[in-house]
């Protein structure tokens, strides 16, 4: 399981009830997959996002035994039994989810009985409570400019909740006492117990699954070796990243208990959009006003780029709304081939016209010789 059974609705997202029947989730997916299809949208970040979306509520809800347990989560939170998954002191699910406001006991209590989700959330079957557990994985967003995006950058998230605790490091230890391997499973945290012909694991009694044994428990965090508190984490964003799109951080995410690994982090980017430039994945796109003898006579003009001008040749007879391509001046993707300028020209009429460039349009009208509406009769 994850977060977004709590965060999503999926029969909404994908326009059907609750009741609805598979067949009639599997229609309502196909039209939506088609409408928002990336292939049908080039270039519509929102479509692709929308997409995503539509693909993951129906590889949950096609599957029957998913839906099921998506349900019973449903089911759950509506009851209040997931209170505190949203409003963690960050805002967003990721610092409430990782955080204290949920005790991992109160979730295994509640999913015990559920048959399965207890496993989906990594507690396993053992019930050992204090052994070690991974932490859980977070959601945050980062909103970045434009350039940013384009060159990538250096900078950091700043989460609220769960992290290890520092007085003892994550160790669950008072510092000073000492930690020992477990002797009666020697570290393993389990035990076989044999019975007729077959062996089974159970977690051991005397470390409770935690593999070690701690002389005192650290004060701070009562052994768990985690606390809340707020933390910065740093991070590089790749040049090209796209707006909606997530990093993933190994090993950045809530902590885990008694030993276990931390959970990882998923940072969803948001890129602030250009004044100048729009973007086509890596291509950038660019409007530039001409005049009409520019067109017409052609010209050499200078274009912005993310990084200095560049001239651009327009010839003799440019017609409004040509796009010309640059190569190679749109943005550099750490990996891949780096994408284009499109530079669009647009024919501008000038609103006033002094006396002297009126006299001269109204000769140049007396010697037009193209007949330009001939294919309208
Ligand atoms: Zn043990
Ligand atoms: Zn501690």
């Amino acid at each position: 399981m994850n977060r977004d059974w709590i965060e999503k609705d999926f029969y909404k997202t994908l326009e059907v009830a609750d009741s609805a029947s598979q067949e009639e989730i599997k229609k309502s997916y196909r039209k939506l997959a088609q409408k928002h299809h990336p292939d049908a949208n080039p270039g519509d970040s929102a479509a692709e996002e929308r997409f995503k979306e539509i693909s993951e509520a129906y590889s949950i809800l096609s599957d029957v035994e998913q839906r099921k347990e998506y349900d019973q989560v449903r089911r759950l939170a509506a009851s209040g039994g997931f209170q505190g998954f949203g409003g963690g002191p960050g805002g967003g699910f990721g610092t409430g989810f990782g955080g204290q406001q949920v005790r991992v006991e109160d979730l295994q209590d509640l999913l015990g009985g559920m048959g399965g989700l207890g496993d989906l959330f990594g507690f396993g079957s053992r019930g050992g409570r204090s052994g070690p557990t991974r932490g859980s994985d977070l959601a945050t967003e980062l909103a970045i400019g434009f350039e940013d995006a384009a060159f990538g950058t250096e900078t950091e998230v700043v989460l609220e909740g769960g992290a290890s605790c520092s007085k003892c490091n994550g160790s669950g230890a008072e510092p000073g006492s000492t930690i020992t391997t477990c002797p009666t499973c020697g570290g393993q945290g389990v035990v076989a117990q044999n019975q007729g012909f077959f062996s089974f694991s159970q977690p051991c009694g005397q470390c409770h699954g935690s593999g070690r044994l701690v002389e005192d428990k650290c004060s701070q965090c009562r052994g768990s070796g985690t606390e809340n508190r707020r933390r910065v984490v740093k991070l590089r964003v790749p040049a090209g990243v796209k707006d909606g799109s997530t990093l993933r951080l190994r090993g950045k995410g809530a902590p885990g208990q008694f030993g276990g690994p931390s959970g990882d982090l998923m940072v969803r980017i948001r890129v602030a959009p250009s004044q100048r430039f729009g973007r086509r994945e890596n291509d950038l796109t660019l409007k530039v006003p001409i005049t009409y003898s520019e067109a017409a006579l052609g010209t050499k003009i200078e274009v912005p780029t993310l990084n200095g001008g560049v001239k651009v040749k327009i010839p003799a007879g440019t017609p409004s709304g040509k796009t010309f391509r640059v190569r190679g001046k749109g943005i550099s993707p750490e990996r891949g081939r780096p994408g284009d300028l499109l530079v669009t020209v647009d024919v501008a009429v000038p609103k006033k016209l002094s006396r002297d460039e009126k006299k001269i349009l109204e000769q140049l009208a007396g010697h037009e010789t193209e007949d330009i509406r001939s294919h309208l009769r």
